[in-house]
């Protein structure tokens, strides 16, 4: 990742048109594990990089503390979301050959400026 849709979200779709990698599942996906809230996979996000200055769907989102921050989908972070993945906070990709598609499989791009606190605390994207 990434970042990630919390409680928050209401549903309203404005995020899932602007993600340039459909990254952002809605409610009721096979591959969301969530069934009230939309969700971003994180094997998929990329920060928007190399597509925009800042994340697309924290502009478009109309809701406070709906899109965070999450930790970068590196190989430094690997632990972080296969673990995540087992308790069911994530739902990630299972490659026929690959296996799941953890970060040390294949890392995504991340916003290197922001700050590892801001990650950690989920702190709001549009603050950024
Ligand atoms: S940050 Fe960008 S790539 Fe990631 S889910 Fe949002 S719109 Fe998609
Ligand atoms: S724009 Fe925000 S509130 Fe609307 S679906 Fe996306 S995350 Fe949820």
């Amino acid at each position: 990742m990434a970042v990630k849709i919390t409680d928050e979200c209401i549903s309203c779709e404005a995020c899932i048109s602007e993600c340039p990698v459909a990254a952002i599942l809605e409610e009721g996906h096979e591959k969301n594990p969530y069934d009230d809230i939309f969700y971003v996979k994180p094997e998929s996000c990329v920060e928007c990089v190399d597509h925009a200055d800042t994340p697309r769907c924290a502009e478009a989102c109309p809701t406070e503390g709906a899109i965070v921050w999450d930790m970068p989908y590196t190989a430094e972070f690997n632990d972080y979301y296969a673990s995540k993945n087992e308790e069911g906070v994530y739902k990630i990709r299972e490659h026929k050959s690959k296996g799941l598609m953890l970060p040390s499989v294949k890392a995504q791009k991340f916003i290197e400026a922001v700050p590892m606190s801001s990650r950690e605390q989920y702190e709001n994207v549009s603050d950024f």
